[in-house]
């Protein structure tokens, strides 16, 4: 990650007052990025919970690092807050909503667009790259595989003109272990999740769309629209053993019930 050309006095001030142990990440803030009603979870999880409804959450995550801010995910389109009802998606089995905006919340920190210098996206579905032209010169990092997945038409994912770094597998975003991108790819050919380790909270994986909640992930199951079931499979498997190793709590996006246990912006984690 290359944010260093502008911090590097202060990252290397900030880094020497902190213990050995402690990683140049000091806040991470889960931002509200919209919500889903769906009538049918087995969407997801083939042949559990057929028929049942369930509510989603959407989140984005903004994390201060000594080098500046990056932010994982930008959620659903500001643009849908203005249709209070929310829109629907995928032949009305999902009603999507935006109750506030991303850059509302932003604004309610004090972080102007531009103080974001680095992005990451899960997946470029919807719910995931709606606000990535909000920050027009952040360096967007995603995997090489998503970027050349072709749209719909073959439409571009991205526009060419936006600052980008293809990856090609994991990624240590600030060269120190504190915030690294994971390769988990199944649910799109280049999905991604994240790797945060908090002075105070511990370590976390970010989901991204890996897993959608808790019981998904329980019985792994892989939702029939996923790009690749054998892939999604080994995918979980990677986070299961990030997990372990890193004694990592999972925090899964969509998952509405352990969102609603989580600290919200403008509080955060340390
Ligand atoms: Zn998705």
């Amino acid at each position: 990650m290359k944010f260093a050309r502008f911090a590097m006095a202060a990252c290397a001030l900030a880094l020497g007052s902190l213990p050995a142990s402690a990683a140049g990440v000091d806040k991470l803030y889960i931002l509200y990025c919209g919500e889903a009603s769906a009538t049918d979870q087995s969407r997801w999880s083939p042949g559990v919970n057929v028929g049942v409804p369930i509510e989603l959450s959407d989140n984005c995550y903004l994390i201060h690092h000594a080098q500046g801010w990056f932010l994982w995910d930008t959620g659903l389109a500001d643009a849908v807050a203005a249709t209070p009802e929310g829109v629907t998606a995928a032949n009305g089995a999902l009603r999507l909503k935006r109750a506030k905006t991303l850059a509302a919340q932003l604004d309610a920190l004090g972080v102007k667009p531009a103080d974001i210098k680095g992005m990451a996206i899960s997946h470029t579905h919807p719910d995931h790259i709606g606000n990535v032209e909000m920050f027009p010169n952040a360096m967007l990092y995603v995997q090489k595989a998503e970027y050349e997945w072709p749209g719909a038409n073959n439409a571009p994912r991205f526009k060419p003109e936006h600052p980008v770094t293809k990856l090609e597998g994991d990624r240590d975003m600030f060269g120190d272990g504190s915030v690294t991108i994971l390769s988990t790819p199944g649910h799109t050919p280049g999905h991604q999740s994240l790797l945060v380790k908090l002075p105070k909270t511990g370590a976390l994986v970010l989901s991204g769309d890996a897993v959608h909640f808790k019981s998904n992930w329980e019985n792994r199951g892989v939702p029939t629209n996923n790009v690749s079931k054998e892939q999604t499979l080994a995918s979980m498997q990677k986070i299961a053993d990030t997990l372990t190793k890193e004694k990592a709590q999972l925090w899964i996006n969509h998952d509405k019930a352990q969102r609603d246990t989580l600290k919200m912006s403008p509080e955060f984690y340390e």
